[in-house]
């Protein structure tokens, strides 16, 4: 008898973006085969915990059948391409959405061996007989990520990609092309100062038809000169920083067959969602709603004793959607939460009164703390994690808050995130106050990035515990409410006042 082994699955779902007939379906997959419900990740993918090894493979085809799969949601390859969530009512974000789709399926390996193993495709060859243009036979040293910001919102953090694609716009709201910034990063290990997290790093400008020919040079560069004798040291970050920006800036050229201008201006103003109704365009309407770090479940959320219904809420929206949606679709975040898109305005009412049955309005009170609030999904779930992240959240936020209401500044936009471990799942390097975590109740506390993702923050306090914690913030927080400038950022206030300082290399200006 061997024993319940149990796994995590992830989805494979560009921009995140599913219909409503989807979302029923990975409702009721998740609801049949994982333990946990649904989970909304960092890189506008589901996750599904608690999958039993017996149940696996009804698993994998039940999410196929959905028309979604889980094919290099994981692994050396290119993972869900990320792209900005708030469809705005711009032509440019619905074009931006599907060029990064079509750069996602270009980017996936060619190999069947996915299909043979989990849909019971009929194996073709043993070996030899397929092709991997993209992959080669040994794939890339260390996994790879991809995103597509369109300002002024930077929600996918374009900078922590390996490789970022900033959509240019023109006056009248048309895509001009991309910026292109290679070398994003967030993974680390304590103590080892050859690793680090770093910020990408823009190289220039291209037309939106360059897109597939740039990926593709930036993806077989590392395939071909990443590092694969030390894996912490695989990611592109670290062979572009061996081997010097304009090293590969000339590799990308070659091989792509065109040089690129340099890159045209552009202006982010935050990196967080927007919440509540808005306009959408063509007479139809979107709704953000806050889901605290992604998880999607009925019952109790965070032990504190508050019920939520959020699965069952989001299961009556979809319903309706599906129904009388005519199009209206699911947008996942990058920073955890859903964008209920294309929604026609005649439904608004009766979404409003779901979202208040189902406890889904909370962004309506929540401070812009616990809006902005990131968390990894850590213990108990994630082998890697040395301390607690998403179930440590609520309290960690309700003492946070109580600080700053103490001061007299609960109101303040502060953009706090916490990961179980310094790989750095909920790209906590650029948080304005974060927590990395070192062993179980003990964190780096992190200080001083910005609310534009153009900052890294730096290490303020290492391996403490919460008591630390809030005695480190609580002068900072006193001198912020005190000598603030207007409009100005606790991140920025922490520069200004001294209190941090950031090294160059970490700015993008
Ligand atoms: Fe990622 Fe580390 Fe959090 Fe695990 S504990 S989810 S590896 S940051």
């Amino acid at each position: 008898l061997e024993p319940a082994y149990a796994f995590m699955i992830r989805t494979r779902t560009p921009g995140g973006v599913v219909t409503p007939a989807q979302w029923l379906q990975l409702d009721a997959i998740a609801t049949r085969y994982a333990e946990r419900g649904l989970r909304i990740t960092t890189r506008q993918a589901f996750q599904l915990h608690g999958v039993i090894k017996t149940e696996l493979k009804a698993t994998m085809q039940a999410i196929n059948a959905a028309l979604i799969d889980t094919l290099a949601a994981c692994g050396d390859v290119n993972r869900n391409i990320a792209v900005a969530a708030d469809p705005q009512p711009s032509a440019a974000h619905a074009a931006v959405q599907v060029q990064a789709a079509a750069l996602s399926a270009r980017l996936l390996p060619s190999t069947r061996a996915y299909y043979e193993i989990w849909l019971d495709e009929e194996r073709v060859a043993s070996s030899g007989g397929e092709e991997e243009p993209i992959y080669g036979d040994r794939y890339l040293p260390r996994k790879f990520k991809i995103g597509f910001a369109v300002p002024p919102v930077n929600d996918v953090d374009v900078f922590a990609q390996d490789l970022g694609f900033i959509a240019i716009l023109g006056e009248d709201g048309a895509l001009l092309g991309y910026d292109v910034s290679v070398g994003g990063g967030m993974g680390a290990s304590h103590g080892d100062p050859e690793t680090y997290p770093r910020l990408g790093s823009l190289i220039g400008f291209i037309g939106p038809d360059q897109v597939t020919a740039v990926a593709e040079a930036v993806v077989t560069t590392q395939r071909d000169h990443g590092n694969r004798e030390v894996r912490k040291r695989a990611r592109l970050k670290y062979t572009i920083d061996d081997r010097g920006l304009d090293w590969f800036r000339a590799e990308v050229e070659r091989r792509a067959g065109f040089s690129l201008p340099p890159a045209r201006p552009f202006v982010f103003s935050h990196t967080g969602d927007r919440f509540g109704w808005s306009e959408g365009g063509g007479g139809r309407l979107q709704l953000g709603l806050r889901l605290p770090a992604g998880r999607i479940v009925d019952g109790r959320l965070d032990g504190r004793g508050e019920p939520v219904r959020h699965l069952g809420g989001l299961r009556a929206i979809a319903t309706l959607l599906q129904a009388e949606g005519d199009g209206a679709e699911f947008r996942m975040t990058p920073n955890q939460n859903l964008v209920l898109a294309n929604v026609p305005a005649a439904l608004r009412a009766r979404v409003d009164v779901l979202c208040a049955e189902h406890g889904l309005d909370g962004w309506r009170s929540a401070t812009p703390l616990r809006r902005n609030a990131l968390a990894c999904v850590a213990l108990p779930t994630c082998g890697l994690a040395m301390a607690e992240a998403e179930r440590y959240l609520p309290e960690l936020l309700d003492r946070v808050q109580a600080l700053l209401d103490r001061h007299g500044i609960g109101d303040a936009p502060i953009h706090l995130r916490v990961s179980g471990c310094p790989n750095g799942c909920s790209r906590p390097y650029l948080g304005e106050i974060a927590l990395v975590g070192r062993a179980p109740g003990r964190y780096n506390l992190m200080l001083g990035a910005d609310h534009r993702g153009q900052r890294l923050n730096a290490l303020y306090r290492d391996n403490i515990d919460e008591a630390a914690i809030l005695a480190a913030l609580d002068p900072l927080f006193a001198g912020y409410a005190r000598d603030r400038h207007e409009g100005e950022g606790f991140g920025d206030y922490l520069l200004r006042s001294g209190a941090v300082s950031v090294p160059e290399r970490d700015i993008r200006r």
